[in-house]
């Protein structure tokens, strides 16, 4: 099969790699669309000690069951070839205290899809079959593709614990920004306000009803602040602005390390969370806001471009484009 093939830093090429077979638990999925996350951009350059070539990237997808394997279709029945699915891309153990805790993002032998584990930039990719999730129907194919980071952003909105009337900040309107704002608006907040440094991606956040800010000179104060990007500035903006007592949750991964106003965060009992990927509960009220409706990229931030245009897309997204997703398409037969 043709799979995109992250070699060496800034270095990925279309390869002709031997086709997945399913195990037994697992289910062999034809990826439709497959969208490039933002943590996989440092991997393409070579700044994320999780990502070594030779990988296959990918773990935003959608697809086909093409093929199940012999215990998949027992402990599965209702996944079926030519089911169009999704699936959560992070497997975990299901055994451990975090797994029993519902805390399975914690799972100290979690492995992702695209960074241990071959991922979606492929024609097909195998996942357990316990990761797999029927689309609810009318949901399209490149909006199923949205499940995992909305998956992302519901998560990180539900350890703020949002109550009615407060405020909050979302810094970063990339794909994870604008659906931080979208899993916010159903808290009834007095107000949402989102920065960023690209105008286009702010206009985007705007049309959801978030009020543009500048970092430079706002000044707050917010309940809660979401910090999307994981740069210096925009972690220590989010513990400056938000009011004594605050929430500030950290979701960007960009800095490994970064000086924070830690008296000011003690003097003013600042809630600090870390927050990292979700829950398979998270996954499923992920796919459930995305038919509802409740979670969407409209038309014209998103672009489909052939997997060949993979390296490209990487490269034009590390510097700065005016699109927040593109999902990269295999060949189709
Ligand atoms: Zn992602
Ligand atoms: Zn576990």
């Amino acid at each position: 099969m043709k799979a995109l093939v992250y070699e060496a830093p800034y270095q990925m090429h279309v390869r002709d790699v031997p086709q997945p077979r399913p195990a037994p638990d697992e289910v062999l999925i034809r990826v439709a669309y497959s969208g490039i996350c933002g943590s996989e951009l440092s991997g393409f350059e070579g700044r994320n000690s999780l990502r070594k070539p030779p990988l296959i990237m990918g773990h935003e997808f959608s697809g086909i069951i093409a093929d199940l394997g012999e215990r998949a279709t027992l402990t599965h029945p209702h996944l079926q070839v030519g089911l169009p699915v999704t699936a959560n891309p992070l497997l975990t153990c299901g055994q451990c205290d975090a797994c029993l805790r519902g805390q399975q993002q914690l799972c100290p032998s979690r492995k992702l899809l695209s960074a241990m584990l071959p991922g979606s930039n492929a024609e097909y990719v195998t996942v357990p079959a316990m990761n797999v999730l029927p689309l609810p129907s009318q949901l399209s194919l490149t909006a199923a593709a949205l499940a995992e980071p909305v998956a992302c952003a519901i998560h990180s909105v539900r350890l703020a614990h949002p109550q009615p009337s407060e405020t909050a900040l979302v810094v970063g309107a990339g794909p994870i920004g604008l659906l931080t704002i979208q899993a916010l608006a159903v808290y009834n907040l007095s107000a949402i306000y989102c920065a960023d440094l690209n105008p286009e991606r702010l206009a985007m956040a705007e049309s959801l009803g978030a009020h543009p800010v500048d970092l430079r000179e706002w000044r707050g104060p917010v309940d809660i602040a979401i910090d999307a990007v994981g740069a210096n500035p925009t972690r220590a903006a989010c513990a400056n602005l938000v009011r004594p007592a605050g929430r500030v949750v950290f979701v960007g991964l960009h800095e490994a390390e970064s000086p924070l106003p830690i008296n000011d965060i003690i003097r003013r009992e600042i809630i600090c969370y870390g927050s990292f990927a979700y829950n398979p509960r998270d996954f499923r009220a992920a796919l459930e806001g995305l038919a509802a409706g409740h979670f969407f990229l409209q038309d014209s931030w998103t672009r489909v471009e052939p997997l060949a245009a993979g390296s490209a897309c990487f490269e034009e997204l590390i510097h700065g484009s005016t699109v927040a997703k593109i999902w990269l398409q295999p060949p189709q037969e």
